[in-house]
């Protein structure tokens, strides 16, 4: 995973946004301004039964046992959070406004909770939808005359 990452995060000597020495752990764990999207996902996994750990953050869950089928949502919720850490870095390196990497986390599950829904509602798998994405209605929740209820 580290050498993944550094093949996509070149290192410069400074944090663009603390001015601390940016290593590849401070970019993805360390750095101050992660704690408020952190403080989300821990939330967020509370409500799966889940602790949220950098392990957990790097690693992923393995799908496998009691929980597989939340595995992959948990999972795709981490990988949408690292990519908001990217964009947000990439995006400051770049003098772009929307640097809130929590902010850009939220909206791009809320673009992809609503892309999936539309496309169940258009083909009639709303169950299929509410498997996948409304679990435990942390996420969202699919009201009886089939609209959307976020919940994030
Ligand atoms: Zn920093």
């Amino acid at each position: 995973m580290g050498v993944f990452l550094t093949q996509f995060t070149p290192i410069p000597d400074t944090c663009p946004f603390c001015n601390m020495r940016e290593t590849l752990a401070h970019v993805y764990l360390e750095c101050a301004r992660l704690q408020p999207l952190f403080r989300l996902l821990t939330n967020i996994l509370l409500r799966f039964w889940l602790h949220f750990s950098p392990h957990l953050f790097i690693y992923t869950l393995p799908i496998r046992g009691p929980t597989k089928s939340q595995d992959p949502l948990v999972n795709l919720l981490l990988a949408l959070a690292k990519t908001a850490i990217y964009k947000t870095r990439e995006g400051r390196l770049a003098n772009e406004a929307s640097c809130d990497c929590r902010a850009v986390f939220r909206a791009s599950v809320h673009s992809r909770i609503r892309a999936e829904f539309l496309w169940a509602a258009s083909t009639h798998s709303l169950d299929a939808f509410e498997e996948r994405w409304a679990l435990s209605e942390v996420l969202c929740s699919v009201i009886p005359s089939s609209s959307l209820h976020r919940t994030l």
